[in-house]
């Protein structure tokens, strides 16, 4: 998709979807680098901290609820990263909150969750991955019924579905060649996170960790993550410590980074 650029007075407007979308979660972190202004006050920095762990958030429940099957560990991990995601809007970013954020932090694990307890599958299952081709499908499959507008058996929206269901799945499982089912699922985690030296962001973990006291987060987190320490302690406890309240309400200068434009 095309940004629209729009005037410096309205947020800019993005919508990118599909392998844009997973790119965009994958790689967010280097955006957010490039919004680092040197000597930015605190409650700036403070403010584009808690966007960046909000995109890492996001981008890691992206790579559990489109997962096709799941299991309750990872559920519980997708419920405590939408809860950091939401959390950091409330505290930090709450002129950016909209009903996309609420949609995404309080629908989409209420959903994940009783999808995966009445049906033990995973959220991914109502992707909308090849839409059109499928809505194509149906409709040639309209042909093939008798347009019956009965009720039960014999209405074509049954026909319909059982021919849906005997291609998606039943012969899938009874056939004796090999499953041609191949998975759309498409990591967001960018594959160089897991190996030592980089931070679960995505992120190099630089030489200036030396400097970190806590030799585990020397290992662990980058410079980014580190600086983020407060504001994730903040939304995991659901309210500002009292240093951080004063830091942002005594802010005259406040940047929105998606904005690019200062607000005085
Ligand atoms: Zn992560
Ligand atoms: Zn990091």
């Amino acid at each position: 998709m095309m940004p629209t650029l729009q005037p410096a007075t309205q947020p800019a407007s993005f919508r990118l979807i599909g392998e844009h979308g997973i790119k965009l979660a994958k790689y967010s972190y280097r955006l957010f680098d490039t919004l680092v202004i040197p000597n930015e006050d605190k409650a700036s920095r403070v403010r584009l901290y808690a966007l960046g762990t909000a995109a890492h958030a996001l981008r890691d429940a992206g790579a559990l609820f489109n997962k096709v099957t799941t299991d309750e560990a990872e559920l519980n991990k997708l419920e405590s990263c939408l809860e950091l995601y939401y959390n950091l809007h409330c505290l930090f970013l709450p002129e950016s909150g909209n009903l996309t954020v609420w949609t995404m932090a309080k629908a989409i694990p209420y959903y994940a969750r009783k999808l995966y307890d009445e049906y033990g599958a995973g959220y991914g299952v109502v992707s909308m991955q090849e839409k059109e081709a499928k809505n194509a499908t149906i409709k040639s499959d309209l042909k093939l019924t008798n347009r019956s507008k009965e009720e039960g058996e014999l209405n074509k929206f049954h026909q319909i579905f059982h021919m849906e269901y005997m291609r998606a799945f039943w012969l899938e499982e009874h056939s004796p060649s090999p499953s041609r089912y191949n998975p759309h699922f498409n990591c967001r985690v960018p594959s160089h996170v897991g190996t030592p030296g980089y931070c679960d962001c995505g992120r190099e973990i630089g030489e200036e960790q030396l400097a970190v006291e806590d030799p585990e987060l020397q290992v662990t987190l980058c410079s980014f993550c580190v600086g983020a320490l407060e504001v994730v302690a903040c939304a995991r406890e659901g309210e500002l410590t009292p240093d951080m309240a004063c830091l942002l309400s005594t802010a005259k200068v406040s940047i929105n980074p998606l904005k690019g434009v200062l607000e005085i």
